[in-house]
């Protein structure tokens, strides 16, 4: 009997604190007892839920059950800086250009965004989580200024919206004289990624898909013709499962060796007094990634979406153990004050309320991981960093293969080659480290 047990659950660390900065959630309902489902989905972040809602669409007649190990925007799809972008933003390359067709890459990215947006008028989620604002690519030294400059002539042979900012564009829209000069997109959207997941759950639940929380799956058994899900709480029956746990895909047996666990790290001050305000300027809103995508992302979020909070994400490391140590923690929060004392020095004094980490699952290929793993069995995972659109694809494309459809999804997904293979232990730990450390120190001012 096939049997893919699995050999950890996630560990969170720190608070999820796009969650923790909106009203309380009603307690989590675990699974309890046992019970069918025609597919089970193992997961509950943006390709899980993307996988729920796009299999009830497909067919409104499906039983559909979510188990999720933690609550819902606990895990990275509520840790993330919501930058849910619609450009090529390969985080392995020197300046996020695609590896592969940008063209084709930024036509399914905007799949991703028009199938949230649905999303969010279907289940009536507030506006201020989705917020189709555009984003900033910021650049602080001569070098990244040339580097935006050349993009926006990538992106005009492209013929995508682009504007430059100059350095005192960006102090008006940030209240940051960091930065030299700016490229503005116009379509990024910006979620407040816990409200939005959440929002996903709660439509999900009136809808009739049964999500539950705090279920960690522990192993999958093949039944007849279908699966048996096992977690601590009860059992599903389901026909059809689907694997959206991301670098979890590896703790049950799949593509070992292939997938990369990295860590990135984020601070949000507290909600800033209106005298701080009066000191920061700037506009009430606004994202900026760096330039070099080892550099820091900043962004500025108000009342609508959890407080007048500035965000600070930088810092990432390699965690085959899937678990960075407390001293890690320690260290890139010490990173965050600083990165957002050189952004901010008109602030000093102002705290950090939360700081957390978060599980990103990327490959050395950067290829996702979305196709059949066994009989009934199937994979929408490995975000690549760029989970918000690529993982809300990945679960589309999970769904579809389930129930026997192809699209320009699938076709995408079944066209990548399979993850590449990790240097063997401890190299890969000690290298990806090394790695890691070096870009952030070579990102420098960004
Ligand atoms: C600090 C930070 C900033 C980021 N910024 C951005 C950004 O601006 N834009 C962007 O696009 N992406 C960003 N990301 C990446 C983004 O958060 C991820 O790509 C995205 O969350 C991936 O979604 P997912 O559904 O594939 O996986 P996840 O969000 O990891 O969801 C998988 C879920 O599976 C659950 N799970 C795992 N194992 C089991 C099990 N055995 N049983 C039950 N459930 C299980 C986990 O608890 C988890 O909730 C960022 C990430 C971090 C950490």
């Amino acid at each position: 009997m096939t049997t893919y047990k699995a050999r950890r659950t996630p560990v969170q660390k720190g608070t999820a604190a796009w969650s923790a900065i909106l009203p309380g959630q009603p307690a989590p309902v675990p699974l309890n007892g046992d019970t069918t489902a025609d597919v089970a989905i193992v997961g509950g972040g943006f390709a899980g839920l993307s996988a729920a809602r796009h299999l009830r669409l497909l067919d409104p007649s499906l039983r559909v059950v979510v188990l999720e190990a933690g609550r819902l925007a606990e895990g990275a799809s509520g840790r993330n800086s919501g930058f849910m972008i619609d450009l090529p933003h390969e985080l392995t390359s020197d300046d996020y250009a695609g590896h592969g067709d940008d063209r084709t890459m930024i036509a399914l990215n905007r799949k991703a965004i028009a199938f949230a947006g649905a999303a969010v008028e279907a289940y009536g989620i507030d506006r201020n989580f989705f917020d189709p604002a555009g984003k900033i690519n910021g650049a602080a030294s001569e070098t990244a200024d040339a580097l935006n400059r050349s993009y926006g002539q990538h992106l005009d042979g492209l013929g995508e919206a682009n504007e430059l900012l100059d350095a005192k564009a960006m102090a008006d829209v940030t209240g940051s004289r960091h930065y030299l000069s700016g490229i503005y997109t116009p379509g990024t959207v910006m979620l407040q990624p816990a409200g939005y997941i959440r929002g996903l759950g709660e439509g999900l639940r009136r809808d009739g898909v049964r999500v539950c929380e705090q279920t960690p799956v522990t192993a999958i058994t093949r039944q007849g013709a279908g699966w048996q899900v096992a977690t601590a709480t009860g059992r599903v029956s389901a026909g059809r499962v689907i694997l959206a746990n991301n670098g979890h895909l590896e703790s049950f047996g799949f593509a070992a060796n292939r997938l990369m666990h990295v860590f990135l790290y984020a601070s949000m001050t507290v909600d800033l007094d209106a005298a701080t305000l009066a000191k920061l300027g700037g506009q009430p809103r606004w994202g900026v990634t760096p330039s070099d995508p080892m550099g820091t992302t900043m962004r500025r979020i108000d009342t609508g979406q959890g407080g007048n909070r500035i965000i600070t994400r930088t810092c990432a490391t390699f965690e085959p153990g899937m678990e960075p140590a407390e001293a890690t923690l320690k260290r890139t929060a010490r990173v965050h004050r600083a990165k957002f004392a050189d952004r901010f020095p008109h602030l000093r004094g102002v705290a950090m309320e939360y700081s957390w980490a978060g599980h990103l699952c990327l490959t050395k290929n950067a290829v996702s991981f979305a196709r059949p793993l066994d009989e009934g069995l199937y994979a929408a995972a490995v975000c690549n960093g760029l989970g918000t659109t690529r993982s809300t694809l990945t679960g589309m494309a999970a769904a579809e293969l389930a129930l026997g459809k192809t699209s320009d999804v699938t076709a995408h997904f079944l066209g990548e080659t399979l993850p590449a293979k990790l240097p063997p232990e401890p190299f890969s730990t000690i290298g990806a480290n090394a790695y890691l450390r070096w870009k952030e120190w070579r990102a420098g001012k960004e």
